[in-house]
């Protein structure tokens, strides 16, 4: 795999994770490492490379804190996986105001660790994210490979 493969994979998984926003960044600068940890890869920028820092002034509701450090190769990979990110996540709540779940049951969320998965006919790699909404559970989903994947399904009754 090559280092921009790695690398989008990486920033694939930092968003679903929430490790790193999806969203614009309000204000975006350009400099010397700073020593922080990179968002994406999660290796130290040290003062010898070029790093950006993320501001983000409206959060998200993942998101952790108000600033991130990437490298310039991770900016790239994950300017490019962010808008894919968001055109799923989107395509999955087109029908609503909220960006946040349904409080209704039948939600599922998916998330895949390994393998490869489809679902109709959009193919999900690891990393990958895909939301269900209720009434869409008759859908084809397999795998050709073989996955590691975490499903989350919202019951009705709040567990414990
Ligand atoms: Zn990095």
């Amino acid at each position: 795999m090559s280092d921009e493969a790695v690398l989008r994979e990486k920033a694939r998984e930092a968003l679903a994770v929430g490790r790193i926003p999806a969203c614009s960044p309000q204000r975006t600068w350009g400099g010397r490492g700073a020593g922080v940890s990179c968002a994406v890869c999660g290796k130290r920028v040290g003062p010898e490379e070029v790093e950006f820092e993320l501001e983000f002034g409206v959060l998200e509701e993942q998101a952790r804190e108000r600033t991130y450090h990437v490298h310039v190769r991770c900016f790239a990979a994950w300017e490019f996986e962010r808008h894919r990110f968001q055109a799923q996540r989107d395509a999955g709540s087109s029908n609503e105001t909220s960006h946040l779940p349904p409080a209704s049951s039948g939600v599922e969320e998916l998330h895949l660790l390994d393998g490869e998965l489809w679902i109709d006919d959009r193919k999900l790699y690891p990393g990958d994210y895909n939301r269900a909404e209720p009434g869409t559970a008759d859908r084809r989903v397999w795998s050709e490979t073989g996955c590691t994947c975490v499903l989350i399904t919202s019951g009705s009754d709040v567990i414990g």
